[in-house]
């Protein structure tokens, strides 16, 4: 398949996802701040991941890190491609669910809601899971080795950081009831 093709793949489903992005942050944007946990380090760890997750636009436009590309067979490349698809749906649902709740870095809202149904009721962080799956997919469908290796990386950073913070902030507002609900649901990986 021609390389345009996996450009354009990959291209299509950023701007879906940017456009998904951009809707639900102005929703949640509306609900206004009570709390902010270290602030100037979780932005620069959303900086960091978001470098990652544009870094293939510079795959998809310029012939700049033309040198990383890696050959991958193409049918590995086209299960990756129906994957980063279907992984827009996970998005989708887990910023239904979440609503106002939303923050991209650590924030308690003013009248902020634990969530813990929908896709909450069976996994933590569906929106990190998401973007797991993501900066996976998004460097096989590019067969980009420095995508793939940045992308992981910066995520990891973000997760790594990230969860046992979100965890304690969380814990600190609500208490037993997140503590019990973080003994029937899975982290990343659902439980059912
Ligand atoms: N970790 C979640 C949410 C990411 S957005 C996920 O991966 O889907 C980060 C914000 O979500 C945090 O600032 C926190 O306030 C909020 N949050 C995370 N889990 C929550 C829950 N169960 N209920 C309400 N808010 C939650």
């Amino acid at each position: 398949m021609d390389d345009i093709f996996w450009k354009a793949g990959y291209l299509s489903l950023f701007i879906i996802w940017f456009c998904i992005q951009v809707y639900y942050g102005k929703q949640s944007a509306v609900n206004k701040v009570k709390e902010k946990v270290r602030p100037g380090f979780e932005s620069f760890l959303v900086g960091l991941h978001f470098i990652g997750l544009t870094l293939p636009l510079l795959v998809v436009l310029t012939p700049f890190l033309d040198s990383f590309a890696i050959p991958l067979p193409e049918p590995v490349r086209f299960i990756f491609l129906i994957i980063f698809a279907l992984n827009i749906w996970l998005f989708v649902v887990a910023h239904r669910d979440l609503g106002m709740n939303w923050s991209a870095i650590l924030e308690i809202r003013e009248g902020h809601r634990r969530v813990t149904t929908g896709i909450y009721r069976h996994i933590r962080h569906p929106i990190y899971a998401h973007f797991w799956i993501w900066v996976i997919a998004q460097g096989i469908v590019l067969a980009n080795a420095l995508v793939l290796v940045f992308g992981i990386i910066a995520g990891g950073i973000l997760y790594f950081f990230r969860v046992p913070k979100e965890k304690e902030m969380l814990i600190a507002e609500f208490g037993d009831e997140y503590r019990n609900y973080m003994k029937v649901s899975g982290r990343v990986i659902p439980k059912f």
